[in-house]
C-alpha cells in the first residue's frame, strides 16, 4: 500500500484540506497508511465538478456508457489482486473472500453494464403515442459502510453511471483506500468530474444529505444514519435508497434435513465474520432438530482457523473495529449473564486483532438483547420453537425486515411461509444470497428502495412520460 491516498476532485488527486487519517489494520490494530480528511469546502468543490461533468454525461449514448463500464470492469479486474490485498488489510476478512469481493465488483459492473433502460410505450393509437422514459437524475451522493466497501461502493456507482448521473462517493473511514483505488481506476475511463471521492468524518456525510446540488442519495448503513439521512434530504426532495440494517431471521422446519442444512446456514450466518446485512442473525429452529442442529453448528464453527486473513489457511478473520467487537461481546456476556448455553467461542481471542470466534449461543429467545439486536458479527442465536406459527410471529416481531429464509424439504410449505415472513427478500433452503439480476432491498425499518436489475436501475432515473398529439 501507499503511504497516503488522497480524494479526487474533478478528475485529480487533491491532498484533505483537513489533514489525513490512519486506517488500522484490524488483525494487527496498526495503522496500515493514511487517507486524506476532506474539509467539507472540498465536498462542494466535489458536488460542483459533478454537476458541472453532469452537463454533458447524461447526453452521452447508452452504447458509448456501456462501453465504459466495461472498460472499468476490465480496469478492475486488472487491478483485483492490489484491491482485494487491499480489503484484507483494512477490512479484515480472510484474501479468499477480498478475492471474491472482487470478483463480485467486477461481475456487477458487466452485468450492469448490459442493462437496458427501458423506454415503454403506454398508449399507440391513430391520433396519440404516450412513451415513458428514464431521465437521469444529476448529482447522486454514495454513502457506504466498511463491510463489503468495495462490492457495495460498486453497487451505487454503476447504476448511477449506466443512467447518466455523476457521482459523490464518501466511504466508512474504517475502509476507505479499496473505493479510493476504485474511483482512480474509474477516472482512467470517464471524464473529469463523472466519478469523484471525498473521505473523512469532518461532517461529510451529513453534509452530503443536506447538499443542494445533491439529487439522490444512495446510503448502505446502520437505521440510524439512515434515519437522519432522510430527514436532512428534505430541504431539496432528494431521492433516496436506504439500505439499512437487518435482523433476519431464519426458521428450520422439523422435515429439514440437519446434515445437508447445517453448513450452509452456518456459512450464511457467518459470512464475513457476521458482517453482512442480509447475513442470517436469528435461527429458529424446530424442538425435533434443536440438539443436532446446534451440535453440527458447534462442530462447523470449532472447525474455522482463526487468524490474519492474508495469511494462508484462514477461514475466519477479524472484527473490522472495536466498537463492533465490544457491541458482539456486549451481546454475548448479556445472553450469559441471563442463562444461555454457551456452546462455542463466547470470549475475545486474547493478543493484538480484534478476533472474536464463531459463537454459537443456544436457550435464548425475543426478549433477549442477542436476539432482538442485529449483532452485525460472529455470533448466532439459537431459538427453540414447537409451533411454527409462533416461530412465525417471533421471526417477524422485529422492527427491521431485510432477509428471512425457511429451511425444509416441502419446498411447497416452506414457500407458503416464506411469503408471510416480513422482509425484502426470502429464501427457502438458503440466505443471504444477492445476484445482480434480483432486486435487493427491505422493508419496514430495513429501509426502501431496491438495488440491482431493471428495477435498481431505475431507482437512478426519474419518469419523463412524453404525449405525443398526431
Ligand atoms: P453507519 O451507518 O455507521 O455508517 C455508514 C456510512 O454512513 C459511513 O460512511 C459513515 O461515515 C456515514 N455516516 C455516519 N453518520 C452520517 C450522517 N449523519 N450522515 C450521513 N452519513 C453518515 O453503518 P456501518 O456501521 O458502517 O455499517 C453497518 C450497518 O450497515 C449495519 O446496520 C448493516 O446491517 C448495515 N448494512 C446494510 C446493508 C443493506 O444492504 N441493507 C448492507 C451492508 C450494511
Amino acid at each position: 500500500m501507499q503511504n497516503e491516498y488522497q480524494l479526487v476532485i474533478n478528475g485529480a488527486q487533491v491532498a484533505g484540506a483537513n489533514g489525513t487519517f490512519e486506517v488500522m489494520n484490524p488483525a494487527t490494530e496498526q495503522p496500515v497508511t493514511v487517507a486524506a480528511e476532506a474539509s467539507p469546502a472540498q465536498l462542494d468543490e466535489a458536488v460542483a465538478a459533478a454537476r458541472q461533468a453532469f452537463q454533458s454525461w447524461q447526453h452521452t449514448s447508452n452504447e458509448e456508457r456501456k462501453q465504459i463500464l466495461h472498460r472499468i470492469a476490465d480496469r478492475i479486474e486488472a487491478n483485483a489482486a492490489e484491491l482485494a490485498q487491499i480489503i484484507t488489510q483494512e477490512q479484515g476478512k480472510p484474501l479468499f473472500l477480498a478475492e471474491v469481493e472482487v470478483g463480485g465488483a467486477v461481475a456487477w459492473t458487466r452485468y450492469t453494464a448490459d442493462l437496458e433502460i427501458p423506454v415503454k410505450v403506454i398508449e399507440d393509437s391513430e391520433n396519440k403515442r404516450i412513451e415513458a422514459h428514464h431521465k437521469p437524475l444529476g448529482v447522486v451522493g454514495s454513502i457506504t459502510p466498511w463491510n463489503w466497501p468495495l462490492m457495495i461502493a460498486i453497487w451505487h456507482i454503476m447504476p448511477a453511471l449506466r443512467t447518466g448521473n455523476t457521482v459523490v462517493c464518501k466511504p466508512s473511514s474504517f475502509t476507505p483506500i479499496n473505493t479510493i483505488r476504485l474511483i482512480e481506476l474509474i477516472n482512467e475511463e470517464v471524464p473529469a468530474g463523472v466519478v469523484n471521492i471525498v473521505t473523512g468524518e469532518s461532517g461529510i456525510g451529513s453534509a452530503i444529505s443536506s447538499h443542494p446540488d445533491i439529487n439522490k442519495i444512495v446510503f448502505t448503513g446502520s437505521t440510524p444514519t439512515g434515519q437522519r439521512i432522510m430527514s436532512s434530504a428534505a430541504a431539496n426532495l432528494k431521492r433516496l435508497t436506504l439500505e439499512l440494517g437487518g435482523n433476519d431471521a431464519a426458521i428450520v422446519l422439523p422435515d429439514a434435513d440437519v446434515d445437508k442444512i447445517a453448513e450452509p446456514i452456518f456459512q450464511t450466518a457467518f459470512l464475513n465474520m457476521g458482517q453482512t446485512c442480509a447475513a442470517l442473525k436469528r435461527l429458529y429452529v424446530h424442538d425435533d432438530l434443536y440438539e443436532p442442529l446446534c451440535a453440527k453448528l458447534t462442530e462447523i464453527a470449532n472447525a474455522q482457523t482463526l487468524g490474519n486473513g492474508m495469511n494462508d489457511g484462514i477461514t475466519f478473520g477479524p472484527v473490522t473495529n472495536k466498537a463492533q467487537l465490544n457491541l458482539v461481546r456486549e451481546l454475548v456476556d448479556d445472553a450469559r449473564a441471563q442463562g444461555a448455553r454457551i456452546l462455542c467461542g463466547g470470549e475475545p481471542q486474547a493478543g493484538e486483532g480484534f478476533f472474536y470466534p464463531p459463537t454459537i449461543v443456544a436457550d435464548v429467545s425475543n426478549g433477549h438483547r442477542i436476539v432482538d439486536e442485529e449483532q452485525f458479527g460472529p455470533v448466532l442465536p439459537v431459538i427453540r420453537y414447537s409451533d411454527v406459527d409462533e416461530a412465525l410471529k417471533m421471526a417477524n416481531a422485529a422492527e427491521v425486515g431485510l432477509g428471512g429464509s425457511i429451511w425444509s424439504s416441502d419446498i411447497e410449505k416452506a414457500q407458503q411461509l416464506a411469503q408471510q415472513l416480513e422482509c425484502g427478500t426470502a429464501w427457502i433452503n438458503g440466505h443471504a444470497e444477492v445476484l445482480p439480476h434480483a432486486p435487493f432491498g427491505g422493508c419496514k425499518m430495513s429501509g426502501f428502495g431496491v438495488e440491482f436489475g431493471e428495477e435498481g436501475l431505475l431507482e437512478y432515473t426519474s419518469m419523463q412520460v412524453v404525449n405525443i398529439n398526431k
